[in-house]
């Protein structure tokens, strides 16, 4: 099976990390729709949420759930949004079950597709992410 996200999960692809558990990662999105997006993953692969288990389900969104509340503390947005798509017609991309962590400011222009971001940048921001665990 080819899927970026399972790459990721195995340390064969790169990314910038920000929290991992037993059960869940989250790394910078590369393609961020605002400064400090972040995806949360299962570590096991699905397509979707209709792969996740119910056993599978209250852990994953307590990972989802303390990736917001670091995104929010490390950088102070004004909102944040949970955003989670299944299925092309939802604009499902990447067939790997995430969650998308998008913090947000009054005024910001989110715009979707996101923009390759700068990789400085990235890792700047995950390691602020990271540093409130
Ligand atoms: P979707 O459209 O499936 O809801 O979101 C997929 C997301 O994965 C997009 O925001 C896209 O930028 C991101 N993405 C795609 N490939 C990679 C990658 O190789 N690394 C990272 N960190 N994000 C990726
Ligand atoms: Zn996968």
């Amino acid at each position: 099976m080819d899927c970026i996200f399972c790459a990721i999960e195995t340390g064969a692809a790169p990314s910038h990390p920000v929290y991992e558990d037993p059960h869940a990662i989250a790394f910078m999105d590369i393609n961020p729709v605002v400064s400090g997006h972040v995806l949360v993953v299962p570590r096991r692969h699905m397509t979707d949420l209709y792969g996740l288990g119910e056993h599978e389900a209250g852990p994953y969104m307590t990972a989802v759930s303390r990736v917001a509340h670091m995104v929010n503390k490390a950088l102070a947005p004004d909102g944040l949004n949970l955003f989670q798509s299944n299925g092309v017609a939802a604009w499902q991309s990447v067939f790997h079950l995430h969650v998308h962590v998008l913090p947000r400011r009054h005024g910001d222009e989110l715009s979707i597709p996101g923009t390759p971001g700068d990789h400085q940048e990235l890792a700047r921001l995950a390691a602020a992410i990271r540093s409130v665990e």
